[in-house]
């Protein structure tokens, strides 16, 4: 089955193609970072025209790199919730055209909930797991990291998750960013962060742990005053120490609580999902700390882990699997927990 993903939700436009939820066609994205770079952060409105702009000839680099025509394509996944709402709207209105004009099935996407798919994209569960590092299967500890969501789940099976706890203020990818701007590394910061931690020392600043002990919560926003007091010191450490301080706290935390979670339900797997856990610092640390629980780790190539279509396109395969179907009246939905999903609040 090869299904056509569509992603809009923030500012990154892509298209991909995916067969059978794991072999991986084609993935184009285009990414509208450095426009919004320098405004600090992502403008909404420009999100969404910039998008109309690269829809198509996207589109048509996805289709020929993966060698497909449109008739060849079985149904077509869209990133449907959450995100920004006009940049979403430009995806499912191009997903629902193509559905109409094709006569092929749309299926709405949750873009969280495709973020954990990226995992299967290398790692798909048995039976047809052939994948070199085995399937990232349920029952599982997921640690959702990106820009917009630091997020600790409790996968039971496809669309049960259960929420652990979440961040109480600013989400992991907005710290790095955050921290990444008050330090004049530029945006988006997570990357500019990781670059400038190279060669400092992790343990030149003891930054503030918010381990919330009895909680799965998390909370960074004491960390970001930290370091903006460090920014003001007499003697200014240097950049490279404060970003490798900065980096080795948030990582020590991630990774501290979701192992704590993983051991306390008593699961096997534990995955990594979002922007963040392309940043290189927590898969050592996470990979460290599995490996000494017995608990295997699973997390995306770093391309599969911002944004992209083909996590898209392998949920809604999931989704069809699963009899998950929609028709093509679905809404667009700026915000909508994940774990809403089996009728948690
Ligand atoms: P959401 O998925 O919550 O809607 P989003 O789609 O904007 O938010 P993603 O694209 O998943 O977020 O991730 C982007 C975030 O990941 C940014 O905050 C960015 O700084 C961060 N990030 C990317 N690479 C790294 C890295 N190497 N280290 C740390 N953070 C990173
Ligand atoms: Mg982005
Ligand atoms: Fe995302």
């Amino acid at each position: 089955m090869i299904i056509f993903g569509i992603e809009t939700s923030c500012d990154e436009t892509s298209a991909a193609v995916v067969e059978d939820g794991r072999r991986l066609l084609s993935n184009v994205v285009a990414s509208q970072m450095e426009e919004h770079a320098r405004f600090g952060g992502v403008v909404p409105e420009l999100a969404s025209r910039r998008h109309v702009e690269a829809l198509l000839p996207v589109f048509r680099q996805a289709l020929s790199e993966a060698g497909v025509t449109w008739a060849e394509i079985d149904a077509i996944a869209v990133t449907n919730r959450p995100g920004l709402l006009g940049a979403l709207l430009v995806g499912t209105s191009a997903a629902k055209a193509l559905g109409m004009a094709l006569k092929k099935p749309v299926v709405p996407v949750h873009h969280i909930e495709a973020h954990l798919y990226a995992n299967w994209l290398v790692a798909p569960p048995a039976p047809m797991d052939g994948g070199e590092r085995g399937g990232a299967d349920y029952p599982a500890v997921a640690l959702v990291v990106s820009g917009g969501h630091t997020d600790l789940f409790h996968l039971r099976g496809h669309g049960d998750y259960v929420l652990l706890g979440r961040t109480r203020d600013d989400a992991a990818g907005e710290a790095f960013d955050k921290c990444a701007r008050l330090m004049g590394l530029g945006y988006p910061g997570g990357p500019a962060m990781q670059r400038a931690a190279e060669g400092g020392n992790p343990k030149a600043i003891a930054f503030p742990r918010a381990l919330l002990p009895g909680t799965h919560e998390f909370s960074f926003s004491g960390l970001k005053t930290s370091v903006r007091y460090a920014m003001q010191g007499e003697n200014l450490p240097s950049l490279s120490d404060i970003a490798a301080s900065f980096q080795e706290a948030v990582v020590d935390v991630l990774s501290k609580k979701t192992v704590a979670a993983a051991k306390e339900l008593g699961v096997e797997h534990v995955l990594l999902a979002g922007g963040v856990s392309a940043n290189t610092r927590l898969r050592e640390v996470m990979q460290e700390r599995c490996d000494k629980a017995g608990l295997a780790l699973f997390y995306p190539p770093v391309a599969l882990c911002t944004d992209n279509a083909a996590m898209i396109a392998c949920a809604g395969y999931w989704y069809l699997q699963n009899g998950r179907t929609s028709s093509l009246d679905f809404e667009t939905r700026a915000s909508e927990p994940l774990a809403a999903l089996s009728g948690q609040p």
